[in-house]
Formats: C-alpha cells, structure tokens, sequence
C-alpha cells in the first residue's frame, strides 16, 4: 500500500490545496492530509477547526485521511506543492532535513497548477478583508465560514 502524507498549515484550505490533493490523491493509494501547528503562526482557524473545513471539502474523495499530527510511520512519502521558485530553496531545504531525521521517508513535489500560483492562505485571509468575491479563491463548501471566522477575529481583536 502506497501512502503518502501532504503537510501544511491549512488555515484555510484553498483552492490551490485542494488540487494539490486531488493529484496527489491519483499517485497514492492513500494520502494523509495532516495539519500542522506552527507556533510561530497566529492562525485564524484552530487546528481542529482546519481538519474540520477540509473534511467537508473532501468528503466525496475516497482515499483521504485526516491527521493533526504527522503520522509518519507508515508513509513513505512527503508531498508538497511548489508555487514559485521562491517555494523551492525552503522546501528542498526541509526536505533535507526530513530525509536526515527519517531516511525512509521521501519528498515529491507537484508543480503548482497555473491558476493558483500565486494562491495561499495569507492572501486569502487579506482579500476576505476586502471583500472581494472568493469563489475563485475558496472551496465554496467553506467560503461562508471563512467569512464570518474573519468577521468575528476581527471584532475581538
Ligand atoms: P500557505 O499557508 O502558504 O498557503 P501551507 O503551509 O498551508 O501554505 O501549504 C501547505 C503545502 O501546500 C505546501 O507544500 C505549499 O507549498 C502548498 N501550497 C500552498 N498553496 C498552494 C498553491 N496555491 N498551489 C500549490 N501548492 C500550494
């Protein structure tokens, strides 16, 4: 059984996640999708919350698992997706560092598809300040969370 394991800080998941799954999703017999917790990152959603959206989003996609943290042992394989060559020194950096601590395991890389390379979560997070229309953005089982998550940090903080 092949299974691979496609990390990230997932707040919220978008669009150029999602086909990053999908693809990934096609190469593995299974693919965990495993949200991190970054302590240097203030997120919007909490780690709980972030599985929560992306279980919705991939509810009809057969071979995906749902972790908070990294369940290593049995996947032999790291995805990550490349947006831009600015993605790739930190990521082949990590992936270094991954393959030092776990000879076992190995990194892929999906090139990002080309509508969403200059898609991620920060600059979502920014466009829903604005109010721009975010279906081009968000998965839209989760767009409206999104929004009133954004409208309620905002009055508290
Ligand atoms: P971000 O907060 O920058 O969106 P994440 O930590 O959630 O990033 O990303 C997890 C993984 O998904 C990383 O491998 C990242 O390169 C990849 N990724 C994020 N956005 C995209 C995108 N638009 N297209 C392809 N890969 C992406």
């Amino acid at each position: 059984m092949k299974i691979a394991i496609y990390p990230g800080s997932f707040d919220p998941i978008t669009l150029g996640h999602l086909n990053i799954i999908k693809r990934a999703a096609l190469c593995f017999d299974k693919l965990i999708v495993c949200v991190m917790v970054n302590s240097q990152k203030n997120g919007l959603f909490t780690p709980e919350e972030r599985v929560e959206l992306i279980r919705r989003v991939v509810a009809k996609l057969p071979n995906i698992l749902l972790a908070e943290y990294a369940k290593q042992r049995r996947a032999r394989v790291i995805v990550k997706g490349l947006r831009a060559v600015s993605d790739f020194e930190a990521e082949v950096q990590m992936s270094v560092i991954n393959r030092k601590l776990n000879p076992n395991v190995d990194t892929m890389f999906l090139p990002s598809h080309e509508k969403y390379t200059y898609l991620s979560s920060t600059v979502v997070k920014e466009m829903v300040r604005y109010g721009v229309e975010l279906s081009d953005f968000l998965p839209r089982e989760i767009i409206q969370d999104v929004k009133k998550k954004t409208e309620e940090s905002r009055r508290d903080g």
